[in-house]
C-alpha cells in the first residue's frame, strides 16, 4: 500500500466518467462508506447528481488541470469506460496515483484487434479474426475467413457503432465507407486502416459474465446471463442462463482465464457467443460494471458495483448468489429526441419485485440507455414476463 492509499481513513474513489455506471457505483459506495469523486465533461451528470457538486469536478480528463485536481482529492482511480487513453492512466499511476483496472490492461482491451490477439495467445476460443489495413486485405480476409464476415475498428466502437457485418466482396466499398468515411477521405489512409475482421458467428445465443477480481487476484463470478441484443444494443438480460450445468461451468471457466489473460482488477463484464452446436467463443470483455450486470444490484447479494469497489480497493469480494430462482433486466432506451420527461413510472413501480432505475439524463435520444427495470420472480421466464411489463410502463 502507497503512503497515498494509507494517508485517508474514509477511502476515496475517482471516476473518470459520469454516467450510469458511475452513477450506480456511487449509489453502492454510499453503503460502503467510500467517498467518490468524478471527473466529467458535463456538469449534472447522471452521477454528478448523486455524488453533489463538491464530489463533481467537469472537464475533461485531457485537461492537466482537472487531472491533477480528481488526483489530488483521491486515494485511487477508476473507470467506468474504457475509452479512457491508457497513455492518461499512465499518468495518473506516474504522479502516485493508483488506476485500477491500471493502464496496461486497458492498452490491451481499448484495441478489439490486440485484446482479440491476446486472448487468442492465452489459448481461448475467439471467433477467427485477420487484420484489416487496406481495402485488399478486407478482400483477403473475405477468402481467408469466408463471407459475410464483420468488419470492425479496433477503437473506441460501443453499441455496434464501428461494425459492419460485410455479405462479400461487392459490399467492401460500402463497409469502408460507412467506418472510415468516403474513399477520398481515406485514401490517404489506405494501408494503414485501423481495422480488423472477424468471421461471422452463427450464434444461437449471447452470454455474459461478470467476473470481479481483486487485487490480489481473489474472484467473485456471478452466474452466466443470457443477453439480447437488438440493433447491437442490450436490450433484456436473463439469468440464470439457460444452459445444462456443465455449459455454465465452461463459460464461467473462460471468462476468468480471460480476465486473467488481461490482468484485469474490478469487474470486468465478459460477452461470449454460444453456437448452435455447444462451442462457446469470447466476443469481448469490458473492464468495468456492464450492462448485462445491471440485474446483481436486487437480484444478488452482493451487487457488481458494490464488489467493483470492494476489489479495487483490496477489499474481500462480497457473495454473488443470486436470491431468487429467477431475474431478467430490460433496458429503457430512448424512443425520440428531446428533453427527457419520463411518464409512466409511478405505473412502472407499482409491481412487487419489479425495480425500476432511471439515470436522471436531461436529453432522450432514439437507442439512448434512459434507465432499467429489474424484476425476480420463480423462474427466469417469470422474471422477464414482469420485468418487460414494468417496463412497458414508461414512455418517453
Ligand atoms: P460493441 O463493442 O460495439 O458492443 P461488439 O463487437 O460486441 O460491439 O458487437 C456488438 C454485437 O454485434 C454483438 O453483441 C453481436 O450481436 C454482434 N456481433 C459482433 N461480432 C460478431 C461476429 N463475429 N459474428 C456475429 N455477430 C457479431
Amino acid at each position: 500500500m502507497t503512503m497515498k492509499e494509507t494517508l485517508k481513513i474514509a477511502p476515496h474513489v475517482g471516476i473518470l466518467g459520469g454516467g450510469q455506471l458511475a452513477r450506480m457505483t456511487a449509489e453502492a459506495a454510499i453503503g460502503l462508506g467510500v467517498e467518490i469523486t468524478i471527473l466529467e465533461r458535463e456538469a449534472q451528470s447522471p452521477a454528478g447528481q448523486i455524488v453533489g457538486a463538491d464530489h463533481e469536478i467537469v472537464g475533461h480528463w485531457d485537461e492537466m488541470e482537472k487531472r491533477q485536481a480528481i488526483a489530488d482529492r483521491v486515494n485511487l482511480i477508476t473507470l467506468e469506460s474504457e475509452f479512457v487513453d491508457a497513455e492518461i492512466l499512465q499518468w495518473f499511476v506516474d504522479h502516485g496515483t493508483p488506476v485500477y483496472p491500471g493502464p496496461a490492461t486497458l492498452r490491451i482491451i481499448q484495441d478489439k484487434l490486440k485484446q482479440k490477439e491476446t486472448l487468442a495467445m492465452a489459448g481461448l476460443p475467439v471467433p477467427r479474426f485477420r487484420p484489416v489495413r487496406s481495402t485488399a486485405e478486407l478482400l483477403e480476409a473475405g477468402e481467408k475467413l469466408g463471407w459475410p464476415l464483420v468488419l470492425k475498428t479496433r477503437r473506441l466502437g460501443y453499441d455496434g457503432h464501428g461494425n459492419a457485418t460485410v455479405a462479400g466482396p461487392s459490399e467492401a466499398e460500402a463497409a469502408l465507407t460507412r467506418l472510415l468515411g468516403p474513399v477520398e477521405r481515406r485514401h490517404a489512409s489506405e494501408g494503414s486502416y485501423d481495422l480488423y475482421a472477424e468471421a461471422f458467428v452463427p450464434f444461437v445465443g449471447e452470454l455474459a459474465v461478470m467476473v470481479t477480481r481483486g487485487r490480489n487476484g481473489s474472484l467473485a463470478v456471478y452466474p452466466v446471463v443470457e443477453t439480447v441484443q437488438r440493433d447491437h444494443i442490450c436490450h433484456e438480460v436473463v439469468v440464470p442462463a439457460r444452459l445444462p450445468s456443465a455449459v455454465s461451468t465452461q463459460v464461467a471457466e473462460i471468462a476468468v482465464a480471460a480476465v486473467e489473460a488481461v490482468d484485469a482488477v474490478g469487474v470486468v463484464g465478459v460477452e461470449l457467443f454460444h453456437l448452435a452446436d455447444g462451442p462457446i467463443l469470447l466476443n469481448e470483455l469490458a473492464p468495468r460494471p456492464h450492462n448485462s450486470g445491471h440485474y446483481t444490484i436486487e437480484a444478488c447479494r452482493t451487487s457488481q458495483f458494490a464488489n467493483h469497489l470492494r476489489a479495487i480497493l483490496g477489499w474481500p469480494l462480497g457473495p454473488v448468489d443470486l436470491i431468487a430462482p429467477g431475474a431478467a433486466m430490460v433496458n429503457l432506451l430512448g424512443t425520440r429526441q428531446g428533453p427527457a420527461n419520463p411518464g409512466g413510472t409511478a405505473a412502472a413501480q407499482s409491481f412487487d419485485q419489479a425495480h425500476l432505475h432511471l439515470y436522471g439524463k436531461r436529453e432522450v435520444r432514439p437507442g439512448r440507455k434512459m434507465g432499467h427495470v429489474t424484476a425476480l420472480g420463480d423462474s427466469p421466464e417469470k422474471a422477464l414476463e414482469l420485468a418487460r411489463r414494468a417496463a412497458r410502463c414508461i414512455v418517453w
